[in-house]
């Protein structure tokens, strides 16, 4: 299936989680096997000197975690405050609906100089900053953010280069 088409699965629901907000649910394109394929395959496109393909919770980690497998690479999540069990960095950042924190192993990446991190959507930029934030903590490289949909009016590409000018955004 082409990419577009696989795209097009992605179905929007107005005032979800809260008035005012149009949601991005990518759940009938992973149910949809030929679409979740194609879109797994086009995310790999990006892929180069990466070893770890970072994932950000929650479905951040389904990409993350099926573009590593079927590129053999590792994989890294990217917590919620309080799900990771060893040493964590920690990070708080606003975001389009509420605050939130996020968290990363401190030896996540041990083995590792090049990362990049996966998302599914990008908004307003801030869960992407505060993960680049994170890994930067780490000591590992970030070239590269891959998300699979960017809503442009919320300016999430602008904030992520004002603080990462050199790491670039593919959506
Ligand atoms: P932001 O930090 O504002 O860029 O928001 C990105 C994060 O929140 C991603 O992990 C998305 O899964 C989720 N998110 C934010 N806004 C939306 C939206 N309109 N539709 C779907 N997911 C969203």
């Amino acid at each position: 299936m082409e990419l577009d088409v696989a795209l097009a699965q992605i179905r929007t629901i107005p005032d979800y989680p809260k008035p005012g907000i149009v949601f991005k649910d990518i759940t009938p394109l992973l149910s949809n096997a030929e679409a979740f394929a194609s879109c797994i395959k086009g995310l790999n496109s990006f892929l180069s000197d990466e070893t770890v393909i970072v994932g950000i919770e929650a479905r951040g980690f389904i990409l993350a975690s099926a573009m590593a497998i079927s590129s053999e690479r590792a994989f890294v999540p990217i917590r919620k405050a309080g799900k990771l069990p060893y040493e964590t960095f920690s990070k708080s950042y606003g975001l389009e609906y509420g605050e939130d924190v996020i968290e990363v192993h401190t030896d996540a990446f041990s083995g590792h100089t090049c990362a990049i991190v996966v998302d599914d959507v990008l908004a307003t930029g801030g869960t992407v900053l505060a993960a680049l934030h994170l890994a930067r903590e780490t000591g590992v490289q970030v070239k590269k953010v891959l998300v699979l949909l960017e809503i442009t009016k919320l300016g999430g590409r602008a904030r992520i280069a004002a603080d990462f000018p050199d790491i670039e955004v593919c959506a």
